[in-house]
């Protein structure tokens, strides 16, 4: 219960949520060579200027004149012939059964038809919903995710660099707990899953938090890179790819990993899906004559 309560703070408190913002469309279908995407939007809203670190009002008023900045909670499913992969699990936002509800709709028998799961990093925004009811919300499911993540959230020792942040780390050890032996790790660079039509490959993006990663999904030729936490605000931190979110653990490495993976999206025309873009979450990225820009499907 208490647990409930502070996940409503915080979706409120993270994306303002008012029932009136909440679009109708919360889940669109891409193809990515010969294998499906779909992006599920575990929570719709808009993001508030107040969280982004140091930021002078002139830029707030040239980039979110209103304060705000269309946001969301996205998670993606890959479905592939052998493969129902989840990345990211979002935070059971939108959906009162939460995104097994979504799995259902789109014509999986439910839940335990996914896989695998690739977790980003294991904040509550990205972990919550593989649990519901302190049971696994994925029963079949293996959840994988960097080592640095998984060894930095399951120390005792962290929570005293972030001591804020207790309630994450207590949520992150009890969830990856109830997956037990099905809950393991990679290793940046190491391909995670690989079937006769894809490949999931996982890239080092430190930063966000010690262990975040994004993820280069490769098929029939073509590429989607799942962008994790590098933007929490479009409008905003694409043209100024320096600033960043308070939710950012190590700034100053949250910003040069932003840059790298914005020139490296411009330069190799990549089609990107964030965790915190805009809905759909998935869209390509310009260079900017001021940094970048974001382009929505
Ligand atoms: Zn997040």
């Amino acid at each position: 219960m208490r647990a409930a309560l502070f996940l409503f703070l915080f979706a409120f408190v993270v994306f303002g949520i008012s029932s009136k913002t909440f679009a109708s469309e919360t889940t669109r279908e891409f193809t990515v060579g010969d294998v499906t995407v779909w992006a599920i939007a575990d929570s719709l809203g808009e993001r508030d200027m107040s969280v982004f670190i140091g930021l002078d009002p002139e830029v707030q008023k040239q980039y979110a004149p209103d304060g705000k900045s269309p946001s969301a909670i996205m998670a993606f499913l890959v479905k592939t012939k052998g493969e129902t992969i989840l990345i990211d699990a979002g935070m059971n936002g939108l959906f009162p059964n939460g995104l097994s509800e979504v799995a259902v709709a789109e014509g999986l028998r439910g839940a335990e038809d996914v896989t695998k799961i690739l977790i980003t990093h294991m904040h509550g925004d990205h972990i919550v919903g593989l649990a519901r009811d302190g049971k696994r919300a994925f029963p079949n499911a293996l959840v994988l995710a960097s080592k640095q993540e998984r060894d930095f959230w399951l120390d005792e020792k962290s929570v005293e660099l972030f001591p804020n942040r207790k309630a994450g780390f207590d949520s992150a050890r009890q969830i990856m707990g109830i997956y037990g032996s099905d809950a393991k790790t990679f290793e940046y660079g190491d391909v995670v899953v690989k079937g006769e039509d894809f490949e999931l490959k996982a890239i080092d993006a430190r930063g966000h938090t010690p262990g975040h990663t994004v993820f280069m999904l490769s098929s029939g030729g073509e590429r989607l890179l799942f962008w994790a936490d590098l933007s929490h605000a479009a409008s905003l931190q694409f043209p100024r790819p320096d600033i960043n979110a308070t939710y950012d653990m190590n700034p100053d490495e949250a910003a040069k990993t932003r840059l790298h993976f914005m020139e490296l999206a411009a330069a190799e025309k990549l089609t990107i899906a964030g965790a915190h873009l805009p809905f759909p979450g998935v869209g390509t990225v310009e260079k900017a004559p001021v940094g970048y820009i974001y382009k929505s499907r």
